[in-house]
C-alpha cells in the first residue's frame, strides 16, 4: 500500500503499535508516564469518623429542639484521640480532622454556635446525624482498587499514588527516539549564515514535540543526500524504538531515504498519506524499530508529526487515548478546501458567547512554520469537503497552548 487515506493511515499505525515493556520508577519520576500495574488501597482513610469542621460534636437528637445550650466534655485537636464519650445533654469541642466522639453523630460548626458560660455552648441550629462528619473510608476502603493498570500519571494520580504510599510502582517504558534531518540545502544551527541555504528547523521543532512527551531524543544531526553517509545514520537511528527522519522522501534524486531504509530491512507500510499538508509521510517497521519518514517541508513536518507520529508515541508509553481533544468551533472567514486530503489548518482560537471562534493564521503554505509558532488548534478539514463559509462549524483539535487563557472566565 503506497497511497493511504489519513484514517487508513492512522489504523495501520495504531495495529502495528503495541506499548513497550515495563519499568519501575519511583513517584517523584513519574509524572507522564503511564500505569502498569494495579493499586489497591492499604488502608481506610479516614480511618475513623472524622469532624469536617471546627466545631462542636453533638448527638442529633439532643439538638433537634434548637436553639440549645449543652455542656462540652473535652476539646478534640486532629491528631487526638477522644478520651470521653459524648451523653444525652453533653458535646464535644472538634476542631476538623478530629476524630468523632463515641456517642455523637453529627457535627455543629462553630459559626453556628454562642459561648454562654464557662464549660457550656449554646447550639443555634438543628442538625441530621451525619451533619459535617466524614465518615470512615471516604476516600478509601482497605482493599480498593485505586487505580489501574493504563492510567496515564498526571498530579491528581500522583497523590492518589502518595496516599496509598507507592513509593516505586511500574510503569510503561518510553520509547528512545532518534531523529534526523537531511539534505544537502541544510544549514545547521551552529553553522553561519549562507543566503544560498535553508536553516535546520525540522531537527529541533521535532525534538521539541518528542520532548512534549518527556522523551529526550537522540540528536542525529544532518545528513546529507549521500547513500553512504546518509545509511549510516539510518543504521544508527535504527537501533532506537523508533526513528524519525525529515526530508528525503520525495520523488526526487536526492530522496535517498526510501532506498536506503529499505536496504537496512525497513518493511515499508505506506509511503504516502492524503493529507495537506503533508503528504510525503511513510511508516515502516524493522522488527521491534519503526520508521517515520516525515516530509521535508517544516510545517507538514511538524503536522506530520503531531498527528501521526506523537500518538504513535504516546501509545508505545502504554496511552490508549492518544489523540488530542477537539472542539466544535465556527469559522471566521471563508476557506476553499483542496478535496480529496484531509486538512489541517492552523488556526487561533477566541470565544464568542458560548463559542469558540477559529481563525486560520495566515498563509497556510507548508513553508512557511509562523504558522505553526502562533497555531492553538488545527482545523480538520474533511477529504469531502469542498469549502467552508464564515460561520460554519468546524472541529478543532485543541494545541498546548490553547488551554490558556486571560480571565478565569467564572461568572459570578
Ligand atoms: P525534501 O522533502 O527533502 O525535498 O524537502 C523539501 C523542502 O523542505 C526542502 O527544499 C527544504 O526547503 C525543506 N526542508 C527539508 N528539510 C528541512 C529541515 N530539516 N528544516 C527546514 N526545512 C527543511
Ligand atoms: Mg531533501
Amino acid at each position: 500500500m503506497e497511497n493511504v487515506k489519513a484514517s487508513e493511515a492512522q489504523r495501520i499505525i495504531g495495529e502495528c503499535i503495541k506499548p513497550l515493556g515495563v519499568e519501575s520508577v519511583s513517584l517523584e519520576q513519574s509524572l507522564g508516564r503511564v500505569l502498569a500495574e494495579q493499586l489497591t488501597a492499604n488502608r481506610d482513610l479516614p480511618p475513623f469518623a472524622v469532624s469536617a469542621m471546627d466545631g462542636f460534636a453533638v448527638r442529633a437528637v439532643d439538638v433537634g429542639t434548637a436553639p440549645k445550650t449543652l455542656e462540652i466534655i473535652e476539646e478534640i485537636n486532629a491528631g487526638e484521640m477522644p478520651r470521653l464519650a459524648v451523653q444525652a445533654g453533653q458535646c464535644a469541642r472538634i476542631m476538623t480532622g478530629a476524630p468523632m466522639p463515641r456517642g455523637a453523630d453529627a457535627v455543629i460548626k462553630v459559626e453556628d454556635t454562642e459561648a454562654v458560660e464557662e464549660g457550656r455552648v449554646r447550639i443555634g441550629v438543628t442538625a441530621d446525624a451525619g451533619n459535617f462528619v466524614r465518615p470512615r473510608g471516604e476516600s478509601m476502603h482497605l482493599g480498593d482498587v485505586v487505580l489501574t493498570a493504563g492510567t496515564p500519571i498526571f498530579p491528581g494520580v500522583v497523590g492518589v499514588l502518595a496516599t496509598v504510599k507507592a513509593r516505586r510502582f511500574s510503569v510503561y517504558r518510553r520509547p528512545t527516539v532518534a531523529i534526523l534531518s537531511t539534505g544537502d540545502e541544510l544549514e545547521g544551527l551552529d553553522e553561519p549564515v549562507d543566503p544560498t541555504k535553508i536553516p535546520d528547523s525540522n531537527t529541533y521543532a521535532v525534538m521539541a514535540q518528542v520532548q512534549s512527551l518527556g522523551i529526550e531524543p537522540v540528536m542525529l544531526g544532518i545528513a546529507r543526500d549521500d547513500p553512504v553517509a546518509l545509511e549510516a545514520l539510518l543504521k544508527h537511528g535504527l537501533e532506537c524504538d523508533v526513528l524519525l527522519v525529515s526530508g528525503g522522501s520525495s520523488e526526487g534524486a536526492r530522496d535517498l531515504v526510501r532506498p536506503c531504509v529499505e536496504k537496512l530491512g525497513v518493511q515499508i507500510k505506506f509511503w504516502r498519506v492524503a493529507t495537506r499538508p503533508g503528504h510525503p509521510f511513510a511508516f515502516g517497521q524493522r522488527e521491534a524499530t519503526y520508521f517515520f519518514g516525515l516530509p521535508g517541508y517544516p510545517v507538514s513536518s511538524m503536522v506530520c508529526c503531531e498527528q501521526f507520529v506523537l500518538p504513535a508515541l504516546r501509545r508505545l508509553m502504554g496511552q490508549t487515548r492518544v489523540y488530542r481533544r477537539t472542539v466544535k468551533a465556527r469559522l471566521a472567514q471563508p476557506f476553499r478546501a483542496h478535496p480529496g486530503r484531509t486538512e489541517f489548518v492552523r488556526v487561533v482560537l477566541s470565544q464568542e458567547a458560548l463559542e469558540f471562534v477559529a481563525t486560520p493564521t495566515g498563509s497556510q503554505s507548508s513553508m512557511v512554520l509562523l504558522s505553526m509558532a502562533r497555531a492553538e488548534g488545527f482545523m480538520i478539514v474533511p477529504a469531502d469537503c469542498k469549502g467552508l463559509a464564515a460561520g460554519d462549524y468546524v472541529t478543532v483539535q485543541l494545541l498546548d497552548g490553547a488551554v490558556l487563557q486571560e480571565s478565569m472566565g467564572f461568572n459570578e
